[in-house]
């Protein structure tokens, strides 16, 4: 097998992966494209490892043998494609380059025709887990030629992180860009479980009145052996609770600017929600959310409006128990209409790209090494072994959705409502389950307001769905 490669782009993610591969027992030439990155990490890591720096990227042609992996870790975008044309002269019909980057699986597919008009074989390849995944085990979510993925996934598979049932978190994804799709996906549900998170932690604090410590210890609850919110974004969250700031006597968290950046996969994730028709409304409003609170011009001047909690639960009562459980129970809602949004957009891709997409490896694969690894993965993949992720409300989801759950979902929403704080992501994920499990929902008018002022007609609840009405509604101005 391959146990030699090359990495482009020592950045953050570059670095880690190149010596994550040394430690796998690779030789890893690497290359970037200023050679200051290059030389740092020659001076700090050359110990670690089997590495080889080249300065330029015509070296490969002598450097490796082929057929030659070349894991590409560079910003996305054109400079992948500046980075394909240098490569073209260069390498030989039947090597192998792999994108890791959070690349739009459109581009993905662009860059697979290209390179195959040399022979050149391109792989899409999303990579989770940060700076610390990437050194001790992404999840890796490949896509393209099925061959292709088969001549490199020893080392690369090697590298991933372990998935807790004797695994590793890799797996063929599907033809094209399919690779790319999943990781834009997976930064889709990450989005949405951030907001949600976000929104519980405004509750708690506004209406609750609880302290960052306070709030530590309530997210290290959350986060507790047995927990269905067991997992790596609310482990974290509960440690950025307990961080000082330097310069004052407060916390981290609270000298911090109110404004989300982004750079791209939500939006993404969105557009394949429209593009494909899979609902997704939970990860809409935190991507809509992450605008608003940049949104300075809309907000400037509007910041009385809203009623403010007067008094605040007192910690230790069973009033607060109550609260805590209640709040509790609506992130644990919207964390998990976060995972369906994702996976229904999976399914609607895979449909009609003919993907093939295996959704019962993608939640294995996303049990370890990943961003959004929970405890909730394992219940997702039985699900999708068993229905074949057919019906939400069969046997191996339908235990969470408790009336202790649903019920704390809607007391809390209203608590925040009558509060006058934002919970956009949490109130999404409470309708979008209603909407999913209420059989009678008022599009009935909708159909009735089309048909009468645009003869876009209607289906009868009496009739065969193939069957359309018309009704003159209202007396005709013609
Ligand atoms: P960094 O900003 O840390 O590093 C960017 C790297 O890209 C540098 O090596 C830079 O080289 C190189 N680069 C940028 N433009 C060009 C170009 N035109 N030609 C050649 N090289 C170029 O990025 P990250 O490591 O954070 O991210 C890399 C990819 O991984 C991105 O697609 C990102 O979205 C994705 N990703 C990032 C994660 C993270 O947690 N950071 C997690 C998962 C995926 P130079 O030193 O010369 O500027």
């Amino acid at each position: 097998e391959n146990m030699e490669c090359c990495v482009i782009g020592l950045g953050t993610m570059g670095a880690s992966l190149a010596r994550n591969a040394a430690r796998r027992g690779a030789r890893v030439v690497i290359y970037n494209r200023s050679p200051e990155r290059g030389e740092e990490f020659v001076r700090k890591y050359r110990h670690e490892g089997n590495f080889l720096p080249v300065h330029q990227l015509e070296d490969l042609k002598t450097s490796m043998a082929t057929p030659r992996l070349i894991i590409v870790m560079v910003t996305a975008g054109d400079a992948i494609d500046a980075i394909n044309d240098s490569l073209l002269p260069i390498l030989d019909p039947g090597d192998i380059v792999v994108d890791g980057g959070n690349s739009n699986y459109r581009d993905t597919e662009r860059r697979i025709a290209k390179m195959s008009q040399r022979g050149i074989h391109f792989v899409g390849m999303g990579v989770s887990g940060g700076e610390e995944g990437a050194l001790l085990g992404p999840s890796m979510m490949p896509g393209g030629d099925p061959a292709t993925w088969a001549r490199c996934s020893a080392l690369l598979t090697s590298m991933a992180a372990d998935d807790g049932v004797g695994g590793k978190c890799a797996c063929y994804c599907g033809p094209g860009g399919a690779g790319h799709f999943v990781k834009v996906t997976h930064n889709g549900i990450e989005y949405a479980i951030m907001q949600s998170l976000a929104e519980g932690y405004d509750i708690l604090r506004k209406v609750g009145g609880l302290t960052p410590s306070q709030l530590h210890e309530v997210f290290t609850q959350w986060n507790a052996e047995g927990s269905i919110l067991r997992s790596f974004l609310v482990e974290i969250t509960a440690a950025i609770f307990s961080v000082r700031d330097t310069e004052t006597p407060n916390m981290l968290v609270d000298m911090i600017r109110p404004h989300a950046e982004q750079k791209g996969t939500g939006y993404w994730t969105v557009e394949a929600s429209l593009h494909y028709g899979a609902p997704a409304p939970t990860i809409a409003a935190a991507l809509f959310a992450r605008f608003l609170s940049g949104a300075k011009e809309l907000r400037a001047h509007n910041n009385l409006a809203v009623p403010h909690p007067t008094d605040h639960i007192e910690w230790g009562t069973p009033a607060m128990s109550v609260f805590l459980r209640q709040v509790r129970s609506t992130v644990e809602l919207s964390t998990i209409m976060s995972y369906i949004q994702g996976f229904e957009i999976l399914k609607a891709a895979s449909n009609a790209e003919h993907w093939n997409i295996p959704l019962a490896e993608i939640a294995r694969i996303w049990r370890g090494g990943c961003i959004i690894r929970s405890a909730l993965l394992p219940i997702f993949q039985k699900a999708f072994v068993t229905t074949e992720g057919r019906d939400w409300m069969s046997d191996d989801l339908k235990h969470l959705f408790t009336d202790e759950l649903l019920d704390g979902a809607r007391r809390t929403l209203s608590l925040a409502t009558l509060n006058g704080i934002p919970v956009a992501a949490l109130s999404a994920s409470l309708s979008y389950y209603d909407s999913i499990c209420e059989p009678n929902l008022p599009q009935n008018l909708v159909q009735a307001q089309r048909d009468c002022f645009g003869a876009h007609t209607y289906g009868r609840i009496d009739k065969p769905e193939t069957e359309k009405f018309h009704t003159q509604w209202i007396p005709s101005q013609l």
